[in-house]
């Protein structure tokens, strides 16, 4: 294989982008609406083999990673607490890296491109719109650059298979001891046909949407960098374990709750209708396996903890992560067994429901996003649950 544009298949991740010596391949989205790197200039290729050698999707799965420590987080200020997406593990790391020269590399929404998309953050206040999960693949190209600088002292946060590409390309610049790598439990990246449709039809609604919050907790989520640099307390409109929450701010209106029509996005991602084609079938990222210094999660085991607001898990994976956790100030930590660490996330490759083509294929087609729901994803699930139901009779 002379380079990655060769491949029928990735985690369009981006960091064969930042390994290119030529800068040579941007992403692109596929016809499905999945990120893969695209050759801007063939005549230029070197054949070097650098955006090979850096692909984890190309590279050896990563053996099972027993974790050093588990603890369950909470950030010890319920105003992050309610704009984060469970306990805010993440902005209380965030915090630690930037009191020890770090840039923090996290996911912010792009209302212009509509689009969520990794920056750059070299203070506090530029990460607050990072906080929060963007349940969409994120384009990765312009921040990952970061890494062409041989200095930059980073930590990146983003999804396992980005992480492990990024952690090949780090060790390909030498760059471990400046550099810390993130990622979390992920559940997959779903199609942007899926963002698009669902946006097209709520902006007739709202207006333009400038800003959008996914399991908001509160109203104010969507606004998180002005409420926090503001110092305003969010009030909570809903428990952080309702995960089909979304709260859109557009022109004209405000939709949240019920009037965000959240269903229909989650019931395609959530429903595992219309994930990557990595995500189904070769995700080497679940359980404990990882290429990073922390892992990231929600606490489903946390009904013992009675919160309303969230609460994260924090895995350390390497001495590097563990040395961080004893940096972490301005939050809570309680010790947690790697088993409830784990508990409630998915330990294999997700599975394709069976109108998961059809949808993918109304989709590409264009079809209102309420017909698809109506006609194929509200059927089949009524349908899987009859069918569970029947056997779990029989069974009895
Ligand atoms: C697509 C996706 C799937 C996920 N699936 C699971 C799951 O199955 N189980 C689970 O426990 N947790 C999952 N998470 C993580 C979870 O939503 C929380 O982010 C995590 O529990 C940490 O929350 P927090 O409160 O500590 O901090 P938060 O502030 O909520 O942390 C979010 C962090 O993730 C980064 N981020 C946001 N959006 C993206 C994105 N699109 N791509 C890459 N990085 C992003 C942000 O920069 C931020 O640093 C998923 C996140 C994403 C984006
Ligand atoms: S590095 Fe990432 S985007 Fe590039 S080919 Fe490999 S998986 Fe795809
Ligand atoms: S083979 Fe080398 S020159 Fe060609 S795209 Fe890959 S990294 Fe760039
Ligand atoms: S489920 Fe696996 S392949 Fe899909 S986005 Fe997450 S880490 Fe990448």
């Amino acid at each position: 294989m002379r380079n990655v544009t060769e491949l029928t298949c990735c985690y369009g991740c981006g960091v064969c982008t930042a390994a290119c010596p030529h800068a040579l391949l941007d992403l692109v989205h596929d016809r499905d609406g999945f990120y893969r790197p695209r050759m801007l200039h063939p005549d230029r290729c070197t054949a070097c083999g650098q955006c090979l050698r850096v692909c984890a999707f190309l590279a050896e799965d990563p053996p099972a990673v027993e974790p050093l420590a588990c603890r369950a987080v909470r950030h010890a200020d319920p105003a992050v607490r309610l704009l984060a997406s469970s306990g805010g593990a993440a902005p209380a790391l965030a915090e630690a890296l930037f009191r020890q020269g770090y840039a923090v590399c996290g996911v912010r929404y792009d209302a212009a491109a509509r689009r969520a998309g990794h920056v750059v953050a070299r203070r506090p206040a530029e990460f607050a719109a990072c906080t929060g999960s963007k349940y969409l693949q994120s384009y990765t190209v312009d921040a990952f650059a970061v890494l062409r600088n041989a200095s930059a002292k980073v930590a990146f946060v983003g999804t396992p298979c980005q992480i492990a590409s990024l952690r090949r390309l780090v060790a390909l610049r030498r760059a471990e001891e400046r550099t810390v790598l993130v990622d979390f439990f992920c559940h997959g990246v779903p199609s942007a046909l899926l963002w698009e449709s669902y946006v097209r039809r709520m902006e007739h609604r709202c207006g333009t949407i400038r800003r959008v919050a996914w399991r908001s907790k509160c109203r104010e989520a969507a606004e998180a960098a002005e409420t926090l640099a503001r110092g305003l307390r969010p009030v909570q409109t809903a428990s952080w374990s309702d995960s089909y929450r979304m709260t859109l701010v557009g022109d004209r209106a405000t939709l949240s709750g019920r009037a965000a029509d959240s269903r229909l996005f989650y019931d395609l991602f959530l429903g595992d209708y219309c994930l990557g084609r990595a995500c189904y079938e070769r995700c080497p990222y679940r359980g404990f396996r990882s290429a990073a210094d922390l892992r990231l999660g929600d606490l489903w085991a946390a009904a013992s903890y009675g919160e309303r607001e969230g609460v994260s898990t924090l895995s350390a994976l390497t001495p590097r992560g563990e040395q961080l956790v004893g940096a972490l100030g301005n939050c809570e930590l309680d010790p947690l067994s790697p088993d409830d660490a784990r508990a409630g996330q998915m330990m294999c490759n997700a599975r394709r429901p069976r109108m998961a083509r059809a949808v993918m294929a109304a989709l590409r087609a264009g079809l209102p996003l309420g017909a698809i729901h109506l006609l194929l994803v509200r059927p089949d699930r009524l349908l899987g649950s009859l069918f569970r139901r029947i056997t779990r009779l029989i069974e009895s």
